[in-house]
Protein backbone atom coordinates (compact mmCIF):
# COMPACT_ATOMS: atom_id res chain seq x y z
CA UNK A 1 0.00 0.00 0.00
CA UNK A 2 1.35 3.76 -0.96
CA UNK A 3 2.53 5.75 2.00
CA UNK A 4 0.55 9.20 1.32
CA UNK A 5 -0.53 12.41 3.48
CA UNK A 6 -3.75 13.29 3.96
CA UNK A 7 -4.25 16.83 4.74
CA UNK A 8 -6.50 17.94 7.84
CA UNK A 9 -8.12 21.56 7.11
CA UNK A 10 -8.59 23.58 10.39
CA UNK A 11 -12.23 23.30 11.17
CA UNK A 12 -11.71 19.89 10.88
CA UNK A 13 -8.27 19.57 12.85
CA UNK A 14 -10.11 19.29 16.50
CA UNK A 15 -12.07 16.24 15.24
CA UNK A 16 -8.31 14.33 14.52
CA UNK A 17 -6.61 15.39 17.68
CA UNK A 18 -5.98 18.84 16.39
CA UNK A 19 -3.51 17.39 14.06
CA UNK A 20 -3.15 19.32 10.39
CA UNK A 21 -1.68 16.20 8.49
CA UNK A 22 -1.63 12.60 8.99
CA UNK A 23 0.31 9.78 7.26
CA UNK A 24 -2.32 7.04 5.91
CA UNK A 25 -1.27 4.19 3.75
CA UNK A 26 -4.03 3.24 1.08
CA UNK A 27 -4.27 2.59 -2.29
CA UNK A 28 -7.02 4.77 -3.69
CA UNK A 29 -8.11 8.32 -2.35
CA UNK A 30 -11.37 6.71 -1.43
CA UNK A 31 -9.55 4.42 1.18
CA UNK A 32 -7.62 6.48 2.09
CA UNK A 33 -10.23 8.93 3.25
CA UNK A 34 -11.93 5.65 4.85
CA UNK A 35 -8.91 5.24 6.84
CA UNK A 36 -8.46 8.54 8.04
CA UNK A 37 -12.63 8.15 9.84
CA UNK A 38 -11.73 5.13 11.45
CA UNK A 39 -8.32 6.50 12.67
CA UNK A 40 -10.68 9.92 13.79
CA UNK A 41 -14.44 8.71 14.43
CA UNK A 42 -15.23 12.18 15.10
CA UNK A 43 -14.20 12.93 11.47
CA UNK A 44 -16.95 10.28 9.94
CA UNK A 45 -20.13 12.35 10.33
CA UNK A 46 -18.59 15.44 8.85
CA UNK A 47 -16.77 13.36 5.64
CA UNK A 48 -19.67 11.14 5.09
CA UNK A 49 -23.65 10.78 4.73
CA UNK A 50 -25.45 8.66 6.91
CA UNK A 51 -25.57 6.82 3.95
CA UNK A 52 -21.47 6.51 3.49
CA UNK A 53 -21.55 8.70 0.63
CA UNK A 54 -18.42 11.47 0.83
CA UNK A 55 -20.74 14.53 1.78
CA UNK A 56 -20.77 17.16 -1.51
CA UNK A 57 -19.38 19.92 0.19
CA UNK A 58 -16.29 18.17 0.74
CA UNK A 59 -13.76 18.49 -2.34
CA UNK A 60 -10.75 15.81 -2.31
CA UNK A 61 -7.39 17.12 -4.00
CA UNK A 62 -4.50 14.61 -4.65
CA UNK A 63 -1.76 16.76 -5.41
CA UNK A 64 -3.24 19.39 -7.01
CA UNK A 65 -6.15 17.73 -8.90
CA UNK A 66 -9.35 17.99 -7.99
CA UNK A 67 -10.29 14.25 -8.07
CA UNK A 68 -13.45 14.48 -9.22
CA UNK A 69 -11.85 15.27 -12.87
CA UNK A 70 -9.52 11.88 -12.04
CA UNK A 71 -10.83 9.14 -10.97
CA UNK A 72 -13.29 9.95 -8.15
CA UNK A 73 -13.26 8.05 -4.99
CA UNK A 74 -11.21 5.09 -7.07
CA UNK A 75 -8.11 7.41 -7.76
CA UNK A 76 -4.81 5.66 -7.34
CA UNK A 77 -2.29 7.10 -5.15
CA UNK A 78 1.32 6.40 -4.91
CA UNK A 79 4.56 6.68 -2.12
CA UNK A 80 4.78 10.68 -1.30
CA UNK A 81 1.27 11.92 -2.78
CA UNK A 82 -0.79 14.38 -0.42
CA UNK A 83 -4.71 13.86 -0.57
CA UNK A 84 -6.18 17.75 0.93
CA UNK A 85 -9.60 17.86 2.26
CA UNK A 86 -10.59 21.19 1.07
CA UNK A 87 -14.38 21.79 2.84
CA UNK A 88 -16.58 24.91 1.91
CA UNK A 89 -15.47 27.78 4.39
CA UNK A 90 -17.74 31.67 5.39
CA UNK A 91 -15.84 30.16 1.88
CA UNK A 92 -7.64 20.27 -12.15
CA UNK A 93 -5.29 21.70 -14.72
CA UNK A 94 -5.48 25.15 -15.23
CA UNK A 95 -7.74 25.19 -18.14
CA UNK A 96 -6.09 23.73 -21.55
CA UNK A 97 -4.99 27.52 -22.57
CA UNK A 98 -3.34 29.17 -20.02
CA UNK A 99 -6.12 31.70 -18.78
CA UNK A 100 -5.56 35.41 -21.10
CA UNK A 101 -5.26 38.46 -19.75
CA UNK A 102 -8.99 40.64 -19.90
CA UNK A 103 -7.69 42.40 -23.01
CA UNK A 104 -7.37 46.51 -23.46
CA UNK A 105 -10.41 47.18 -22.09
CA UNK A 106 -11.26 44.84 -18.96
CA UNK A 107 -14.05 43.48 -17.72
CA UNK A 108 -16.24 46.32 -20.26
CA UNK A 109 -15.13 49.46 -18.33
CA UNK A 110 -15.23 52.03 -21.31
CA UNK A 111 -12.13 53.90 -22.77
CA UNK A 112 -11.84 57.72 -21.56
CA UNK A 113 -10.11 60.42 -23.19
CA UNK A 114 -10.51 63.09 -20.52
CA UNK A 115 -7.35 63.99 -19.35
CA UNK A 116 -5.89 63.49 -15.95
CA UNK A 117 -5.53 67.13 -13.78
CA UNK A 118 -2.01 68.15 -12.48
CA UNK A 119 -3.12 66.90 -8.97
CA UNK A 120 -3.92 63.08 -10.22
CA UNK A 121 -1.04 63.07 -12.01
CA UNK A 122 1.04 63.64 -8.83
CA UNK A 123 -0.84 61.57 -7.04
CA UNK A 124 -1.12 58.82 -9.31
CA UNK A 125 2.56 59.06 -10.52
CA UNK A 126 3.93 55.78 -9.07
CA UNK A 127 1.02 54.05 -11.06
CA UNK A 128 1.34 56.02 -14.31
CA UNK A 129 5.09 55.14 -14.10
CA UNK A 130 4.66 51.56 -14.99
CA UNK A 131 4.16 51.09 -18.14
CA UNK A 132 1.27 48.30 -17.62
CA UNK A 133 -0.63 50.90 -16.05
CA UNK A 134 0.03 54.61 -17.51
CA UNK A 135 -1.85 56.95 -18.19
CA UNK A 136 -4.20 54.96 -20.41
CA UNK A 137 -4.51 52.19 -17.51
CA UNK A 138 -5.00 55.44 -14.23
CA UNK A 139 -8.19 56.91 -17.08
CA UNK A 140 -9.64 53.44 -17.16
CA UNK A 141 -9.34 52.91 -13.22
CA UNK A 142 -10.84 56.26 -13.14
CA UNK A 143 -14.04 54.90 -15.24
CA UNK A 144 -14.12 51.94 -13.71
CA UNK A 145 -17.08 50.68 -10.64
CA UNK A 146 -16.56 47.99 -8.25
CA UNK A 147 -18.80 46.69 -5.85
CA UNK A 148 -17.75 45.19 -2.12
CA UNK A 149 -20.11 43.02 -0.55
CA UNK A 150 -19.37 43.49 2.83
CA UNK A 151 -17.79 46.30 4.27
CA UNK A 152 -15.58 44.27 7.44
CA UNK A 153 -12.42 42.17 7.74
CA UNK A 154 -12.49 42.04 3.98
CA UNK A 155 -14.22 45.00 2.71
CA UNK A 156 -11.75 47.26 4.30
CA UNK A 157 -8.53 46.58 3.18
CA UNK A 158 -10.18 46.08 -0.56
CA UNK A 159 -11.57 49.22 -0.02
CA UNK A 160 -9.11 51.43 0.82
CA UNK A 161 -6.24 49.85 -1.47
CA UNK A 162 -9.09 50.30 -4.39
CA UNK A 163 -10.40 53.96 -3.61
CA UNK A 164 -5.97 54.84 -3.26
CA UNK A 165 -5.55 53.39 -6.36
CA UNK A 166 -8.19 55.68 -7.77
CA UNK A 167 -10.57 53.14 -8.61
CA UNK A 168 -13.70 55.51 -9.91
CA UNK A 169 -17.45 54.30 -8.25
CA UNK A 170 -16.79 52.27 -5.30
CA UNK A 171 -19.88 50.58 -4.03
CA UNK A 172 -20.31 49.29 -0.68
CA UNK A 173 -23.37 47.03 0.52
CA UNK A 174 -23.43 46.29 4.47
CA UNK A 175 -26.27 47.57 7.04
CA UNK A 176 -24.03 46.83 10.23
CA UNK A 177 -23.03 49.43 12.82
CA UNK A 178 -19.45 49.69 14.01
CA UNK A 179 -19.12 46.79 17.06
CA UNK A 180 -15.46 47.14 19.25
CA UNK A 181 -15.23 43.73 18.13
CA UNK A 182 -14.76 44.73 14.91
CA UNK A 183 -11.66 46.94 15.61
CA UNK A 184 -9.25 44.16 15.50
CA UNK A 185 -9.70 43.66 12.00
CA UNK A 186 -11.81 46.05 10.37
CA UNK A 187 -9.30 48.97 9.82
CA UNK A 188 -11.90 51.26 8.19
CA UNK A 189 -12.94 52.29 11.49
CA UNK A 190 -11.51 53.99 14.48
CA UNK A 191 -12.17 53.87 18.57
CA UNK A 192 -14.74 56.85 17.98
CA UNK A 193 -16.75 55.14 15.17
CA UNK A 194 -18.42 52.48 17.81
CA UNK A 195 -22.00 52.43 17.33
CA UNK A 196 -22.05 54.49 13.92
CA UNK A 197 -23.06 52.68 10.75
CA UNK A 198 -20.55 51.24 9.05
CA UNK A 199 -20.92 52.98 5.21
CA UNK A 200 -21.64 56.30 6.89
CA UNK A 201 -17.98 56.10 8.68
CA UNK A 202 -16.28 54.31 5.28
CA UNK A 203 -17.90 56.80 3.05
CA UNK A 204 -16.30 59.27 4.95
CA UNK A 205 -13.13 57.66 5.53
CA UNK A 206 -12.56 56.43 1.57
CA UNK A 207 -13.63 60.15 0.34
CA UNK A 208 -11.01 61.53 2.85
CA UNK A 209 -8.23 59.32 1.70
CA UNK A 210 -8.97 60.12 -2.11
CA UNK A 211 -11.51 63.24 -2.73
CA UNK A 212 -11.64 61.73 -6.72
CA UNK A 213 -13.75 58.59 -5.73
CA UNK A 214 -17.60 58.40 -5.48
CA UNK A 215 -18.45 55.99 -2.49
CA UNK A 216 -22.13 54.57 -3.30
CA UNK A 217 -23.49 53.36 0.22
CA UNK A 218 -26.06 50.25 -0.69
CA UNK A 219 -27.33 50.30 3.29
CA UNK A 220 -28.98 47.23 2.71
CA UNK A 221 -29.11 43.32 3.31
CA UNK A 222 -28.53 41.78 -0.07
CA UNK A 223 -31.20 39.43 -1.14
CA UNK A 224 -32.56 37.71 -4.50
CA UNK A 225 -35.26 40.28 -4.71
CA UNK A 226 -32.56 43.45 -5.11
CA UNK A 227 -28.84 41.57 -5.99
CA UNK A 228 -30.11 42.14 -9.48
CA UNK A 229 -30.39 45.77 -9.46
CA UNK A 230 -27.46 46.34 -6.40
CA UNK A 231 -24.98 44.63 -8.81
CA UNK A 232 -25.66 45.53 -12.02
CA UNK A 233 -24.19 48.72 -12.63
CA UNK A 234 -20.78 47.73 -11.46
CA UNK A 235 -18.11 46.34 -13.65
CA UNK A 236 -16.20 43.97 -10.45
CA UNK A 237 -17.94 42.41 -8.19
CA UNK A 238 -16.25 41.26 -4.81
CA UNK A 239 -17.23 38.84 -1.92
CA UNK A 240 -16.45 40.16 0.88
CA UNK A 241 -19.15 38.34 2.85
CA UNK A 242 -19.55 35.81 6.16
CA UNK A 243 -21.92 33.79 5.47
CA UNK A 244 -22.80 30.97 3.19
CA UNK A 245 -26.70 32.33 1.50
CA UNK A 246 -25.22 35.67 0.56
CA UNK A 247 -22.18 34.06 -0.97
CA UNK A 248 -24.17 31.58 -3.05
CA UNK A 249 -26.31 34.92 -3.80
CA UNK A 250 -23.01 36.89 -5.20
CA UNK A 251 -21.71 33.96 -6.97
CA UNK A 252 -24.91 33.24 -8.68
CA UNK A 253 -26.09 37.25 -9.04
CA UNK A 254 -22.65 37.35 -10.75
CA UNK A 255 -22.56 34.38 -13.17
CA UNK A 256 -26.26 35.74 -14.46
CA UNK A 257 -25.43 39.17 -14.84
CA UNK A 258 -21.98 37.76 -16.57
CA UNK A 259 -19.79 40.03 -14.17
CA UNK A 260 -16.48 38.64 -12.59
CA UNK A 261 -16.44 37.74 -8.62
CA UNK A 262 -13.28 38.20 -7.04
CA UNK A 263 -13.46 36.04 -3.79
CA UNK A 264 -11.91 35.51 -0.59
CA UNK A 265 -12.93 34.00 2.61
CA UNK A 266 -10.84 33.24 6.01
CA UNK A 267 -11.83 30.98 8.80
CA UNK A 268 -9.22 31.31 12.14
CA UNK A 269 -5.63 31.28 10.29
CA UNK A 270 -6.67 30.16 6.79
CA UNK A 271 -8.09 32.01 3.93
CA UNK A 272 -8.95 31.65 0.47
CA UNK A 273 -8.95 33.71 -2.84
CA UNK A 274 -10.11 33.09 -6.40
CA UNK A 275 -11.71 35.27 -9.17
CA UNK A 276 -14.55 33.58 -10.60
CA UNK A 277 -16.11 34.50 -14.01
CA UNK A 278 -17.80 31.92 -15.35
CA UNK A 279 -17.20 33.55 -18.93
CA UNK A 280 -14.15 32.52 -18.65
CA UNK A 281 -13.52 29.90 -16.49
CA UNK A 282 -16.00 27.97 -13.06
CA UNK A 283 -17.66 29.76 -10.52
CA UNK A 284 -17.89 29.22 -7.03
CA UNK A 285 -20.70 26.34 -6.97
CA UNK A 286 -18.41 24.62 -9.84
CA UNK A 287 -16.32 24.45 -6.37
CA UNK A 288 -18.52 23.93 -3.85
CA UNK A 289 -21.97 23.08 -5.55
CA UNK A 290 -23.73 22.93 -1.93
CA UNK A 291 -23.32 24.26 1.51
CA UNK A 292 -21.98 22.61 4.37
CA UNK A 293 -24.85 21.89 7.22
CA UNK A 294 -24.71 25.47 9.14
CA UNK A 295 -24.45 23.74 11.83
CA UNK A 296 -21.03 21.99 10.80
CA UNK A 297 -19.06 24.92 9.94
CA UNK A 298 -19.05 27.76 12.92
CA UNK A 299 -18.98 31.41 11.41
CA UNK A 300 -15.92 34.04 12.69
CA UNK A 301 -18.09 35.24 15.61
CA UNK A 302 -17.97 31.74 17.12
CA UNK A 303 -14.66 29.85 15.78
CA UNK A 304 -12.19 33.37 15.70
CA UNK A 305 -10.05 34.49 13.14
CA UNK A 306 -6.41 36.10 12.89
CA UNK A 307 -6.83 39.78 12.75
CA UNK A 308 -4.32 40.23 10.22
CA UNK A 309 -5.35 37.58 8.16
CA UNK A 310 -8.57 39.29 6.08
CA UNK A 311 -6.01 42.28 5.63
CA UNK A 312 -3.97 39.87 3.45
CA UNK A 313 -6.60 38.10 2.13
CA UNK A 314 -8.55 41.29 0.80
CA UNK A 315 -5.69 42.99 -0.54
CA UNK A 316 -5.12 40.09 -3.01
CA UNK A 317 -8.46 40.45 -4.05
CA UNK A 318 -7.82 44.35 -4.59
CA UNK A 319 -4.63 43.19 -6.38
CA UNK A 320 -6.76 40.55 -8.78
CA UNK A 321 -9.65 43.52 -9.41
CA UNK A 322 -7.36 46.04 -9.98
CA UNK A 323 -5.36 43.40 -12.49
CA UNK A 324 -9.18 42.60 -13.98
CA UNK A 325 -10.09 46.39 -14.92
CA UNK A 326 -6.15 46.97 -16.44
CA UNK A 327 -6.53 43.71 -18.36
CA UNK A 328 -2.60 42.96 -17.27
CA UNK A 329 -1.14 40.43 -15.35
CA UNK A 330 -2.71 36.76 -15.16
CA UNK A 331 -6.32 36.46 -13.26
CA UNK A 332 -6.64 33.84 -10.25
CA UNK A 333 -9.65 32.67 -12.99
CA UNK A 334 -9.50 28.88 -12.57
CA UNK A 335 -7.16 28.40 -9.79
CA UNK A 336 -7.97 28.42 -5.95
CA UNK A 337 -5.41 30.41 -3.69
CA UNK A 338 -5.48 29.06 0.20
CA UNK A 339 -3.20 30.93 2.62
CA UNK A 340 -2.11 29.06 5.99
CA UNK A 341 -0.92 32.17 7.86
CA UNK A 342 0.69 29.67 11.07
CA UNK A 343 2.78 28.05 8.13
CA UNK A 344 2.99 30.65 6.04
CA UNK A 345 2.66 28.74 3.30
CA UNK A 346 0.31 29.66 0.05
CA UNK A 347 -0.87 26.34 -1.73
CA UNK A 348 -2.31 26.50 -5.76
CA UNK A 349 -5.32 24.18 -6.16
CA UNK A 350 -6.49 24.04 -10.32
CA UNK A 351 -10.43 24.44 -10.47
CA UNK A 352 -11.81 22.87 -13.28
CA UNK A 353 -15.58 24.33 -14.64
CA UNK A 354 -17.96 21.92 -13.66
CA UNK A 355 -19.62 20.53 -16.75
CA UNK A 356 -22.38 20.02 -14.80
CA UNK A 357 -22.79 23.38 -12.83
CA UNK A 358 -26.36 24.16 -12.53
CA UNK A 359 -25.70 27.81 -13.26
CA UNK A 360 -22.75 28.27 -15.07
CA UNK A 361 -22.63 25.03 -17.84
CA UNK A 362 -24.20 25.19 -20.64
CA UNK A 363 -26.78 22.56 -19.21
CA UNK A 364 -27.72 25.41 -16.16
CA UNK A 365 -30.72 24.55 -14.83
CA UNK A 366 -31.16 27.30 -12.80
CA UNK A 367 -31.98 30.67 -14.96
CA UNK A 368 -32.68 32.53 -11.81
CA UNK A 369 -32.18 33.79 -7.92
CA UNK A 370 -33.15 31.20 -5.21
CA UNK A 371 -34.65 31.41 -1.79
CA UNK A 372 -30.18 31.59 -0.14
CA UNK A 373 -31.40 31.21 3.27
CA UNK A 374 -33.48 27.73 2.67
CA UNK A 375 -30.58 26.41 0.31
CA UNK A 376 -28.05 27.18 3.11
CA UNK A 377 -30.82 25.43 5.75
CA UNK A 378 -30.70 28.58 7.71
CA UNK A 379 -33.51 29.78 8.74
CA UNK A 380 -34.64 33.30 7.23
CA UNK A 381 -35.14 35.89 9.62
CA UNK A 382 -39.09 35.37 10.81
CA UNK A 383 -39.04 32.52 9.70
CA UNK A 384 -39.61 29.21 12.31
CA UNK A 385 -36.89 26.43 12.04
CA UNK A 386 -37.96 22.79 11.30
CA UNK A 387 -37.72 20.45 14.08
CA UNK A 388 -39.71 20.79 17.60
CA UNK A 389 -40.09 24.37 18.66
CA UNK A 390 -37.59 26.12 21.25
CA UNK A 391 -39.14 27.16 24.55
CA UNK A 392 -36.98 30.44 25.68
CA UNK A 393 -35.90 31.56 29.31
CA UNK A 394 -35.07 35.34 29.59
CA UNK A 395 -31.77 36.46 31.54
CA UNK A 396 -33.99 37.54 34.27
CA UNK A 397 -36.56 34.55 34.40
CA UNK A 398 -33.07 32.37 34.86
CA UNK A 399 -31.38 34.58 37.19
CA UNK A 400 -34.66 34.10 39.79
CA UNK A 401 -34.69 30.30 38.85
CA UNK A 402 -31.11 30.07 40.07
CA UNK A 403 -31.92 31.40 42.87
CA UNK A 404 -34.56 28.95 43.82
CA UNK A 405 -34.70 25.36 45.29
CA UNK A 406 -34.10 23.57 42.34
CA UNK A 407 -32.30 25.51 40.11
CA UNK A 408 -31.73 24.00 36.35
CA UNK A 409 -28.53 22.62 35.08
CA UNK A 410 -26.81 24.94 33.44
CA UNK A 411 -24.96 23.98 30.28
CA UNK A 412 -22.69 26.46 28.34
CA UNK A 413 -22.58 24.77 24.37
CA UNK A 414 -19.70 27.38 23.49
CA UNK A 415 -16.45 26.20 22.72
CA UNK A 416 -13.92 26.58 25.58
CA UNK A 417 -12.31 29.67 24.33
CA UNK A 418 -15.45 31.35 24.64
CA UNK A 419 -16.10 30.14 28.21
CA UNK A 420 -11.82 31.35 28.87
CA UNK A 421 -14.00 35.12 28.23
CA UNK A 422 -16.46 34.69 30.71
CA UNK A 423 -19.01 32.30 31.66
CA UNK A 424 -22.25 32.03 34.14
CA UNK A 425 -21.72 30.80 38.11
CA UNK A 426 -22.34 27.12 38.39
CA UNK A 427 -22.45 26.30 34.65
CA UNK A 428 -20.94 23.05 32.85
CA UNK A 429 -19.27 23.43 30.02
CA UNK A 430 -20.12 20.67 26.66
CA UNK A 431 -19.76 22.16 23.38
CA UNK A 432 -21.81 22.26 20.93
CA UNK A 433 -19.98 19.69 18.64
CA UNK A 434 -19.52 17.18 21.58
CA UNK A 435 -22.99 17.15 23.27
CA UNK A 436 -24.26 14.29 21.69
CA UNK A 437 -21.28 12.27 23.06
CA UNK A 438 -22.54 13.26 26.94
CA UNK A 439 -26.21 13.15 26.76
CA UNK A 440 -25.78 9.99 28.12
CA UNK A 441 -24.31 11.85 31.29
CA UNK A 442 -27.29 14.35 31.60
CA UNK A 443 -30.44 13.74 34.01
CA UNK A 444 -33.44 13.88 32.01
CA UNK A 445 -35.51 14.56 35.47
CA UNK A 446 -33.65 18.11 35.82
CA UNK A 447 -34.67 20.71 33.55
CA UNK A 448 -31.28 22.13 31.58
CA UNK A 449 -31.24 24.90 30.42
CA UNK A 450 -28.42 26.02 27.22
CA UNK A 451 -26.56 29.53 26.43
CA UNK A 452 -24.14 30.42 24.14
CA UNK A 453 -23.08 33.69 22.62
CA UNK A 454 -26.55 35.07 21.36
CA UNK A 455 -28.83 32.29 21.51
CA UNK A 456 -28.34 30.72 18.22
CA UNK A 457 -26.25 27.25 19.06
CA UNK A 458 -28.02 26.98 22.35
CA UNK A 459 -31.15 27.36 20.13
CA UNK A 460 -30.20 24.50 17.95
CA UNK A 461 -28.62 22.37 20.77
CA UNK A 462 -31.48 22.75 22.83
CA UNK A 463 -33.55 21.34 19.70
CA UNK A 464 -31.32 18.24 19.28
CA UNK A 465 -31.72 16.97 22.97
CA UNK A 466 -35.60 17.75 22.69
CA UNK A 467 -35.19 15.23 19.42
CA UNK A 468 -33.64 12.58 21.85
CA UNK A 469 -36.63 12.91 24.20
CA UNK A 470 -35.73 15.38 26.24
CA UNK A 471 -39.14 17.31 27.93
CA UNK A 472 -37.52 20.09 30.15
CA UNK A 473 -35.28 22.41 28.17
CA UNK A 474 -34.66 26.08 27.71
CA UNK A 475 -32.68 28.11 25.55
CA UNK A 476 -31.42 31.76 27.03
CA UNK A 477 -32.98 34.18 24.81
CA UNK A 478 -29.74 36.21 23.47
CA UNK A 479 -27.43 33.99 25.28
CA UNK A 480 -24.83 35.32 27.59
CA UNK A 481 -24.70 38.68 25.98
CA UNK A 482 -28.04 39.53 26.88
CA UNK A 483 -27.25 37.90 30.29
CA UNK A 484 -24.31 40.72 30.41
CA UNK A 485 -26.60 43.66 29.87
CA UNK A 486 -29.47 42.88 31.78
CA UNK A 487 -27.80 40.54 35.36
CA UNK A 488 -24.52 40.80 35.31
CA UNK A 489 -22.59 43.70 33.67
CA UNK A 490 -18.88 42.12 34.92
CA UNK A 491 -19.50 39.28 31.89
CA UNK A 492 -17.68 40.72 28.96
CA UNK A 493 -20.03 40.73 25.57
CA UNK A 494 -17.93 40.05 22.83
ZN1 LIG B 1 -20.29 26.96 -12.08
Amino acid sequence: MAKVTVKIPTPLRSFAGGAGELPVEGDTVGALVHRVAELHPGLKRHLFTPEGRLRNFVTLYLNDKDVRYLDRDKTPVKDGDVVAIVPAIAGGARSSAPSRAAGPTGPGVPASSASLSTDDLLRYSRHILLPEVGLAGQKRLREAKVLIVGAGGLGSPTSMYLAAAGVGEIGLVDFDAVDLSNLQRQVLYTTPDVGRPKLTVAKERLEALNPGVRVVAHEERLSSENAFDVLRPYHVIVDGTDNFPTRYLVNDASVLLGKPNVYGSVYRFEGQVSVFDAKRGPCYRCLYPEPPPPDLVPSCAEAGVLGVLPGLVGMLQATETVKLLLGVGEPLIGRLVLYDALTLTFRELHLQKNPECVICSPTATQKTLIDYPAFCGVPTPGATPSGPKVPEITPEALEAELGSGEPPLLLDVREPEEWALGHLPGAQLIPKGELLEHVDELTRAREVVLYCRSGSRSGQSARQLLTLGFTNVKSLKGGINAWSDAIDPTIPKY
